[in-house]
């Protein structure tokens, strides 16, 4: 796509010349497609829990109200995507803080210590389903110039992914040196990438299994915040997987 502009060039009155620019603008489009698309995808995952709330809301107003089962089963329902709102919120404030590369403080990451971490936050969800957590600890790692915090968020998008889209089994974590890189591997037991959709999981909202993802508490951002926290530190992302077997992500620190 080009843009044209045609400037006069003169003194005064008098034209003696013009000037024609021409900008190639075929990336600025692309970016503002995106941008666009973006923020339609937004408004619809965001209206989507609010329609929800709304029509519980107005069927309490309507009587629902007096019958204290029915109250409360609605009342769950309404707590459920009021969460669901609140998570896309700070899923979508997060990745824009991301994308625009603001820094968070950095330092030396214990990289055991934030695994122990978030492997203690997630355990209740992994008893819930009956899925172990592995932690194949082997060398201590210090990672030099992270923020703590974006490394136990992509962390925590990985290992909660592995949580919810297994059924049964284990998900484990491993992070260990290699020829001079750190590496960190999230793999689990679970049901797998299909082939056609391995080049789109890292895309905003892509979801293989919309209702899968709904309701295991998915906001579809997981895998984008952690591909731009990577990209933010130089880390390479592979993803292994396999229908019905599992899946591994590995992270390479350089
Ligand atoms: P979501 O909130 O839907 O989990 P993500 O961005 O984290 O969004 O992941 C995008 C999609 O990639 C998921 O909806 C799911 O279909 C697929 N996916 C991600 N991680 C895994 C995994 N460990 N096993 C199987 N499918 C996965």
């Amino acid at each position: 796509i080009v843009y044209a502009t045609i400037l006069p060039v003169g003194e005064g009155e008098r034209v003696d010349e013009y000037l024609l620019i021409l900008r190639d603008i075929t990336q600025i489009k692309a970016l503002e497609e995106v941008k666009y698309q973006f923020v339609t995808n937004v408004s619809h995952e965001l209206k989507t829990p609010l329609t929800s709330i709304q029509g519980f809301i107005e069927t309490l107003k309507d009587g629902a109200i007096e019958d204290k089962v029915v109250a409360m089963r609605f009342l769950n329902i309404i707590d459920i995507e009021a969460r669901r709102l609140y998570r896309l919120i700070q899923d979508i404030l997060l990745l824009s803080e991301i994308e625009n590369r603001e820094r968070r403080e950095v330092g030396d990451v214990v990289v055991e210590d934030a695994i122990r971490h978030v492997l203690n936050m997630v355990s209740e969800q992994a008893q819930a389903k009956g899925l172990q957590l592995v932690y194949k600890q082997t060398e201590p790692i210090i990672l030099k110039q992270m923020s703590e915090d974006h490394f136990k968020q992509l962390l925590l998008n990985l290992i909660t992914n592995g949580i919810k889209y297994t059924d049964q089994g284990e998900v484990s974590v491993e992070a260990f040196l290699e020829r001079g890189s750190y590496i960190l591997r999230i793999k689990d037991t679970g049901i797998g990438i299909p082939k056609e959709s391995m080049n789109h999981i890292f895309e905003r909202f892509y979801r293989v299994d919309k209702s899968r993802s709904r309701k295991s508490g998915g906001t579809g951002l997981g895998l984008s915040i952690v591909k731009h926290i990577a990209q933010l530190y130089n880390a390479k992302i592979e993803v292994e997987s396999e229908e019905g077997k599992g899946t591994c992500f590995t992270l390479t620190f350089k």
